[in-house]
């Protein structure tokens, strides 16, 4: 069965390539003619890897084909993934299954709300990939991930296409649990490495500030019915700037290179859920103002 993947940036591409190489069936679907013009002109995607760089002539097409979709991976950002899959609805036969890569949470609900007859799995992935050139993936970070329904607890058969493709993988029949966990981590870190200006690492010297977020996560989570994504919280936090202490957050990048952030789908997300359930986190809404305010002085849009 073909892999449609929508959206061929940093991750898009990092599966689409693996997949393609594997000798699976895949089509690009890029955003529009002019995109599909530049891509035909390079003649197809490239990905780099430790000591190896190959161009993969993966097929690609607009959303305005008609050629009909059974299996659809999404790999815009959150912000973007309701309108692009919206593109490409009336392509989708029924029961088709959508694999949702897009970090935080807010954009999933969004996107299976349109599309009642289709079965979305949703991903959580730590694998890291940036682009360096239109149409070229580097592959920056070993990693590993997770899928799952919460609506249907029963794994898909072609999971066995990603081990054969070398995308490591695990189906859980909890990965809201994971989708939350790590909003909340990326909430208690990312935030404040923009507006500290600093490396992950820098924030073990913001220690009570970190505490104290971490502490009004715990209780979001709580709230959330996402006891076991509390558990522990600020432990991996305090773990995660250590371990990554010289890295440059993936918001602190977005914000430095002038790009929209997911603000949205993290601490906006996270607000919004507070508010559902009526809960004050005033260290939450300080740092989200915060944030705004600076997003604000820098022109770029703040949900
Ligand atoms: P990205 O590099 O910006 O790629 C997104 C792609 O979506 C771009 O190629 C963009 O096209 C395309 N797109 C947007 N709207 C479209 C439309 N209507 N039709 C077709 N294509 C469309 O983003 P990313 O880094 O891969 O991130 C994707 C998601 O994965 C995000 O939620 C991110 O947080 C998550 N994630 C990323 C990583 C990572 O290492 N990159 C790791 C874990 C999770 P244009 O080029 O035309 O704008």
């Amino acid at each position: 069965m073909t892999w449609h993947i929508l959206g061929a940036g940093s991750l898009g591409g990092l599966w689409a390539a693996r997949l393609a190489r594997a000798g699976l069936p895949v089509r690009l679907i890029l955003r529009d003619r002019a995109r599909l013009a530049s891509y035909r002109r390079l003649g197809g995607l490239t990905l780099v890897e430790p000591g190896q760089t190959s161009l993969y002539p993966i097929a690609a097409q607009t959303p305005e084909e008609t050629e009909p979709i059974r299996r659809l991976l999404v790999a815009c950002k959150a912000y973007d993934a309701e309108e692009a899959v919206a593109r490409v609805a009336a392509r989708l036969v029924p029961g088709a299954e959508l694999i949702l890569l897009q970090n935080g949470l807010g954009s999933q609900d969004a996107v299976a709300a349109r599309l009642p007859r289709a079965r979305c799995i949703l991903a959580s992935s730590t694998e890291g990939a940036y682009r360096d050139q239109q149409f070229r993936v580097v592959f920056a970070g070993q990693g590993f991930t997770w899928l799952g329904d919460p609506r249907e607890p029963g794994a898909p058969t072609w999971l066995a296409e990603l081990d054969a493709a070398g995308i490591p993988q695990q189906w859980t029949t909890d990965i809201l649990a994971r989708l939350w966990r790590k909003l909340a981590l990326n909430c208690a870190i990312n935030p404040l490495t923009v507006l500290h200006a600093c490396r992950n690492g820098e924030l073990a010297g913001h220690a009570e500030e970190v505490a104290g977020i971490c502490a009004e996560l715990v209780e979001l989570l709580r709230a959330c019915g996402q006891a076991s994504a509390a558990q522990g919280l600020h432990e991996e936090v305090m773990g995660v700037i250590q371990a990554t202490a010289a890295n440059y957050s993936s918001m602190y990048q977005d914000v430095a290179h002038g790009r929209r952030t997911e603000i949205a789908y993290l601490l906006g997300h996270a607000l919004a859920q507070a508010g559902r359930h009526d809960l004050q986190l005033p260290r939450l809404e300080a740092l989200h103002q915060r944030l705004v305010a600076h997003l604000v002085r820098l022109g770029l849009p703040t949900g």
